[in-house]
């Protein structure tokens, strides 16, 4: 069963009788577990549906007729998050400080939110009725957290003995029609050198239903195991780099594009130039920082003519400590765009201490701290991958709450040209 959270005026559900709070019980004599089976039972033209209304016990059972273009205009609950069923020593998880968000402190591996939202997954913790499920509704592409296709290793990394062989597991859904793009959380002396060659190599002969491969740094925290596990050095970076520009070289020879991508954080720790634009295909990867430098640039060029009434202005630019030194790159071009001038704030983590440097993790209460005491800032653009979709930052301190506490206007931005394509208030 699963609750109607909200319903569209004027759409099938509305028509039907589905409130908020409506238990949708069975599409087809089929029960209903969670946003899958709705979205996927209720793609026929006509089907059966049984549900409760709220504080009725009644079922109630009703014939659909939903026409190929209508949507039924309903949405319902979130899945229950499926727990991990790993280890890992870099665990974000493991690593949180005490006091966040109740959602921070679990570590979920679904292979749901992989297919709908992009979220790695490591499917180690499918059973029989998940593989099932995958194969049915063709949840694909799903983002795979490969790590190293040496089954040891990867057991190692995950710190899991149970794990199964993840190339077996791969080609299973793959025969069926599923693809992946696939990820290396690279750490030193555990997955990187001749394994993550072999591991580029082994995805690589996989076929094209390996769409692409990304090599990410090990991130820690100042609570990670650090006697278990430590970052990468220039050196190890610069080697990792190597490895992934070769791999690209040859996919791009052999299939036409570059398909093995190292993550903008491993370039920067290598001190190694990042790739122009066009090595990053159509920047699948984006979301897991790969080639969001390049991305953003592009977002800029596109966006150029649309940025008016800026000229003359003052913007603080909020970011973590990591993308501090790529920033430049674009807010050079966003100056030229828009005539307005562009001052780089980067702040500190303090919540996770200073070795976390992501934007994505910054806390509110940082960010608000940095910005009180500037004076003669016409806007703040504050990094949109640091605040969840209820508009909270990672320690529930909210936007509104931060806004109200600065001397400028705050917007928050994932592109810069969203942010600015509404001029201020004259
Ligand atoms: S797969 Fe590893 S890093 Fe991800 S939630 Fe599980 S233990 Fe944490």
């Amino acid at each position: 069963m699963i609750k109607v959270t909200s319903v569209l005026h004027d759409s099938i559900g509305e028509g039907i009788g589905l409130v908020p709070g409506t238990e949708l019980i069975s599409v087809g004599g089929r029960e209903l577990e969670d946003f899958l089976d709705w979205e996927f039972l209720t793609a026929d033209e006509e089907f059966t549906l049984v549900y409760r209304q709220p504080g009725d016990s009644s079922e109630y059972e009703v014939e659909v007729e939903r026409p190929v273009e209508e949507q039924i205009g309903v949405a319902v609950e979130p899945p229950r998050i499926r727990r991990c069923a790993n280890r890992c020593d870099f665990c974000f998880v493991e690593g949180n400080p005490d006091g966040l968000r109740d959602v921070l402190s679990i570590r979920d591996d679904d292979y749901r939110l992989s297919f709908r939202y992009g979220n790695f997954a490591t499917l180690t913790n499918l059973k029989q009725h998940d593989t099932d499920r995958i194969i049915e509704y063709r949840l694909s592409p799903l983002y795979v957290s490969v790590h190293a296709t040496d089954p040891v290793v990867r057991r190692w990394v995950l710190r899991n003995p149970q794990a199964a062989e993840i190339l077996p597991q791969l080609r299973h859904f793959a025969d069926h029609g599923i693809q992946f793009h696939t990820q290396i959380v690279m750490a030193p002396g555990i997955n990187d050198g001749e394994v993550l060659r072999q591991t580029l190599r082994d995805l690589y002969d996989f076929g094209p239903d390996v769409l692409s491969v990304s090599v990410v740094p090990v991130g820690l925290t100042e609570f990670s195991k650090h006697h278990l596990i430590r970052e990468p050095d220039d050196v190890e970076c610069k080697r990792a780099v190597a490895a992934v520009e070769e791999a690209a070289a040859r996919a791009l020879a052999e299939r036409g594009e570059p398909w093995a991508y190292g993550a903008d954080e491993l370039y920067l720790r290598a001190k190694v130039e990042l790739p122009p634009a066009e090595l990053y295909g159509s920047f699948d990867q984006v979301e897991n920082g790969v080639g969001s430098v390049r991305w953003l640039q592009e977002q800029v060029r596109e966006g150029a003519e649309e940025l008016r009434g800026w000229t003359g202005r003052r913007i603080a630019v909020v970011t973590g400590t990591s993308m501090g030194p790529l920033m430049p790159m674009v807010l050079g071009p966003l100056s030229e765009a828009t005539g307005a001038t562009f001052e780089l704030l980067q702040v500190e983590n303090d919540l996770f201490g200073p070795r976390v440097t992501t934007a994505g993790l910054l806390p509110g209460h940082a960010m608000r701290d940095a910005l009180q005491g500037l004076q003669g800032f016409d806007l703040a653009l504050l990094p949109g991958e640091c605040v969840n979709d209820d508009g909270l930052f990672i320690d529930s301190l909210s936007v509104a709450a931060l806004s109200a506490d600065v001397p400028m206007p705050v917007r928050v931005s994932k592109t810069f040209v969203d942010a600015l394509m509404e001029p201020l208030a004259a």
